[in-house]
């Protein structure tokens, strides 16, 4: 007889819910915090926390939720539907080999791609070490003084370079930047989007007339576009007589065997570091290299790595010169950049750090060697080869037997460029092998081609003596120690030890939702079929991105209320620019063009403001009240008194204070009152999905940090996307893209992405999270997220203040506390407690954002009851700490919190003489001796990073 109960028929279905993965608290749990909050259920809490007013009426319009399994079942056949050609196509994209020891224990790994930016660096040298290993890489192929730790892809890092052109430039007067017509077509556009926005003016043209015109600046492209290799020497000074900025964007593996394009005067040098290892994935993501002179260092758009010193003098690195940054200078600063593409930018440091300089010599030689054989058979046989000089891509003229060709080339499985008047290229990459060179003979000259690749294979002419690189690059002995697998390997687990993750504990960073990144929701993203697409593929190739990203597209816009979206933007920085360039435009088709005025919050996230100034629009702060609202008086004086002028306002909802403003719809209606539009900053979008709806209250055009609501992991500070929403009389006037043509935007809607879904490849997380969730699941995140920080509220409030609260004395997904007070009467900083924090293995919520002073703690729906409870202690405990500081009997200075964070070498050092234990210091509580974590330096001196500004990597001495 058997015990076992038998299953319901509904049970025989449930193969196992992923809420239930993705959700922390189980269902006791989940009445634990209830009864502590005092509440009946769940339901009450989001009575009595959220506005009646935004909440929906009915549950989204959704399919219900899939099990993992069936989730990746579905999509590996979606998947299916992609065709996998061999691109040739180049254009800035090229097939690559990841090394597998960089895919599984980098791209594939949590302890890798879930942490967060290295805000705190004392828990983050690993990849702070990755990332200056970047801008080393940089420096030494680029040719220049300084290095950034990547930008969100080559087009936009072009129209940074323009920007920072017009900051540096001498010549101030002029408004011209000049674009050599041998840039990509995409770079092109991106450019003539920002450059529009900015009011500058952009001329496209031959160099010849470059050198007419009165100009602050010019992009150059290196190779060019055509294949073809231009000694610009003589041009680049003859432009600096004129006072221009020559910017260069530079083909990453063309640069190991050509002269840099600092040797050849460049000011700026940028570029795409994607064919260093990091898979095409149709168009996205990757990083872009950005490099400049170190006179331009005040105005190097987005991160920096720098080392400096921490506590026992030990060197150890941090971002450098944050104080040029959006979340310090807002509308001063030099970009928008926040979320980058810090994990793209480690594989392609690792894959040179794998290959090393000879490695990576021999792959750049293989390529050019292939090419060159290509280019002699063609010749011989008689194609009419446009470009003598090249290093992977040739021209050709195929006149009127394009079509024929190019078609017979992909019936051939390769995919081939083509261009006006008969214009086909072929771009070579690493994957490429002399098969390759045998089957596009045979597809352009026939069967009986006669060639044969010993017979043409001799000493390349086509690298111009003068551009061939003669100085030694790489030499760092980063590139030069680890090329088996067995110190590879050991290498990059040695970095991923020094860097806490969401591996470890929980990452309370209010308003950045460090929630799971479910390993069902990343596989796909690893899958060839997604991995291997070239952006520009034939269309008829592409339809399982189609319709994964058209699902996706589809589902977002039920989730938000809007009537399109736009899936080009890399960042919610970038969206915020996206969305207001589309209100911008629409104001012109209204006739309205001279509307300008952004309202903002003061309580905004720095990025609104800064991309308010890319948009050329002038900013007006609108008060908080003492609740931390918008000042709803002050912002109806300031929208009628600005009501010609006023363009848009931009607020993030829930509040960044964490909660729920009752007037929002109000606040809403004013704005519209006074011919603005709104723009609903989406990073707060996990406490609305399933409950509200930015469309429904009002927003007419909102960003989605995919990499925040809809799990995308952060990468240790990025990828990430920010897709925009917008309602039907904005849809026009969101980007389109010049190569790649979409459906939806005006034609001539210029682009913001270098790619036209953005970095496509990581949608699929997304997608992924919304079908496991379905509904019912969405709906249940938000509820639990707003649960779990509620509950935290609660009992951190017995302990610190905190700040804001919304009705019925609730906050919303997100609590502030404040510090302040304790600060004046113990002087321990909210610095301290970060850093304190990490003793107990946990990684500091955000910091001073978005009042100074205070700590701001989003715990998300994914964290247990348990894990919240750790959390919570920790803090209770450091707060005994300074009570302890407070009275007097531990030292003003010499304490726990002071000392923080606590090394491995402090304890082992035979000269403690702290007024506190070892054991106090190291393991705090009982359970963090259990899977202790250990910072690796201790608290870095970060006036003295700025004040010796060291970008490059330290030598190795310098560790020993
Ligand atoms: C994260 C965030 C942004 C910026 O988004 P990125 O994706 O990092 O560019 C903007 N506003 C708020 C409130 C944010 O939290």
């Amino acid at each position: 007889m058997s015990q076992v109960s038998p299953l319901s028929l509904e049970q025989l279905e449930n193969t196992g819910e992923f809420i239930e993965r993705h959700v922390g608290p189980d269902a006791t749990e989940r009445q634990q915090m209830l009864d502590s909050l005092g509440l009946p259920s769940l339901d009450q809490l989001i009575d009595d926390t959220v506005p009646k007013s935004i909440r929906l009426s009915q549950p989204l319009a959704m399919e219900g939720a899939r099990t993992e399994a069936e989730t990746l079942g579905y999509l590996k056949q979606v998947a299916g539907k992609n065709q996998l050609k061999r691109s040739l196509i180049g254009m800035g994209y090229h097939e690559t080999l990841v090394p597998n020891v960089i895919l599984r224990n980098v791209m594939e790994n949590p302890g890798w791609y879930t942490a967060y930016t290295p805000y705190q660096p004392e828990v983050a040298q690993g990849r702070l070490e990755a990332l200056i290993t970047f801008q080393q890489l940089t420096m030494d192929l680029t040719g220049m003084d300084l290095a950034s730790a990547s930008l969100l892809d080559e087009a936009t890092a072009a129209a940074e370079a323009m920007a920072l052109a017009k900051r540096v430039s001498k010549n101030k007067k002029c408004n011209l930047f000049f674009v050599d017509e041998q840039c990509l077509p995409q770079t092109i556009d991106v450019v003539k989007t920002r450059a529009e926005a900015f009011g500058f003016d952009v001329m496209v043209g031959s160099t010849e007339q470059a050198l007419e015109q009165d100009l602050f600046g010019i992009l150059l492209q290196y190779p060019c576009r055509d294949g073809s290799l231009r000694d610009d020497r003589e041009l680049i000074a003859s432009l600096h007589e004129r006072k221009a900025i020559v910017c260069v964007a530079a083909d990453i593996l063309s640069l190991m065997l050509l002269k840099s394009p600092g040797e050849l005067g460049a000011d700026v040098v940028l570029g795409s570091a994607q064919r260093f290892g990091v898979p095409m994935g149709f168009g996205g993501p990757h990083a872009a290299f950005f490099g400049t002179r170190d006179q331009y260092k005040r105005s190097i758009p987005g991160r920096i790595i720098g080392v400096s010193v921490d506590s026992r003098g030990n060197p150890a690195m941090r971002m450098a010169m944050q104080t040029r940054e959006q979340h310090i200078r807002r509308e001063k600063a030099n970009s928008n950049i926040c979320t980058a593409q810090v994990l793209l930018a480690n594989m392609a440091a690792f894959y040179a750090v794998y290959h090393g300089p000879e490695g990576l010599k021999r792959i750049a030689n293989r390529v050019h060697r292939l090419t060159d054989i290509l280019a002699r058979g063609l010749k011989q046989a008689g194609v009419k080869v446009i470009n003598n000089s090249y290093f992977d891509t040739l021209s050709l003229d195929l006149g009127e037997r394009q079509a024929e060709l190019v078609k017979a080339a992909c019936d051939a499985g390769y995919n081939l460029y083509s261009g006006d008047q008969g214009l086909v290229s072929i771009a070579m990459n690493e994957c490429c092998s002399r098969s390759d060179v045998e089957a596009l003979w045979t597809v352009l000259l026939g069967d009986d081609h006669g060639l044969s690749v010993e017979a043409l294979d001799s000493t390349s002419t086509a690298i111009p003596v003068a551009l061939q690189r003669d100085d030694s690059i790489l030499s760092h002995e980063v590139f030069n120690r680890y090329h088996s697998e067995t110190e590879m390997l050991r290498y990059l687990k040695r970095l991923e030890n020094k860097d806490l993750s969401l591996t470890h504990s929980m990452i309370a960073l209010g308003s950045c939702t460090m929630k799971l990144n479910a390993t069902s929701e990343m596989i796909p993203v690893t899958w060839p079929e997604f991995g291997n697409m070239h952006p520009f593929a034939p269309q008829e190739q592409t339809q399982g991105y189609r319709q994964m990203i058209g699902e996706l597209d589809a589902m977002l816009r039920e989730i938000t209320g809007f009537d399109a979206i736009c899936m080009q933007p890399n960042s919610g920085a970038q969206g915020e620019y996206a969305g207001l360039l589309a209100i911008r435009k629409y104001h012109e088709s209204q006739g309205q063009g001279h509307r300008n005025v952004c309202l903002i919050p003061s309580s905004a996230h720095g990025t609104n403001p800064a991309s308010a100034m890319m948009a050329s629009m002038r900013v007006v702060v609108v008060e908080c009240d003492a609740n931390g609202n918008v000042d709803v008086d002050d912002l109806r004086t300031k929208a009628a008194e600005l009501a010609d002028s006023l363009s848009c306002l931009m607020i993030t909802y829930p509040s960044t204070h964490g909660v729920y403003e009752e007037e929002i719809i109000e606040i809403c209606n004013i704005v519209h009152q006074h011919g603005g539009q709104v723009y609903m900053d989406g990073a707060n979008l996990n406490a609305q999905v399933g409950i509200s709806k930015p469309g429904l209250i009002g927003a007419d055009v909102s960003h989605m940090n995919l990499h925040k609501t809809f799990a995308i992991p952060h990468g240790g500070g990025g990828p990430g996307m920010g897709p925009i929403g917008v309602k039907a009389h904005l849809a026009p006037f969101v980007a389109n893209h010049s190569v790649v043509q979409l459906e939806g935007p005006n034609a001539d809607s210029g682009a913001v992405s270098a790619a036209p879904w953005g970095s496509a490849s990581i949608l699929t997380i997304s997608w992924a999270y919304i079908r496991m969730l379905g509904a019912e699941g969405l709906r249940a995140s938000t509820e639990n997220a707003i649960l779990n920080a509620n509950y935290m509220a609660k009992r951190l409030s017995e302990h610190y203040p905190v700040l804001y609260t919304g009705r019925n004395g609730r906050v919303a997904h997100e609590c502030i506390i404040d510090l302040r007070p304790l600060k004046a009467a113990s002087g321990i900083s909210e610095e301290d407690v970060a850093k304190r924090l990490m003793d107990f293995g946990f990684h500091a919520p955000t910091m001073s954002f978005p009042v100074a002073g205070t700590l701001m703690i989003e715990p998300t729906e994914s964290e247990s009851k348990a894990e919240l409870d750790r959390f919570v202690d920790a803090m209770i405990a450091i707060r005994g700490e300074i009570a302890q500081v407070e009275a007097g009997t531990l030292d003003a200075d010499n304490n726990m919190l002071k000392q923080a964070p606590h090394t491995l070498a402090d304890i082992l050092d035979d000269n403690w003489d702290r007024p506190y234990s070892k054991q106090q210091a190291a393991y705090p509580l009982s359970w963090v001796a259990d899977g202790k974590f250990w910072p690796s330096v201790n608290r870095i001196d970060n006036v003295y990073g700025d004040r010796n500004l060291h970008c490059s990597c330290p030598s190795m001495d310098t560790y020993r």
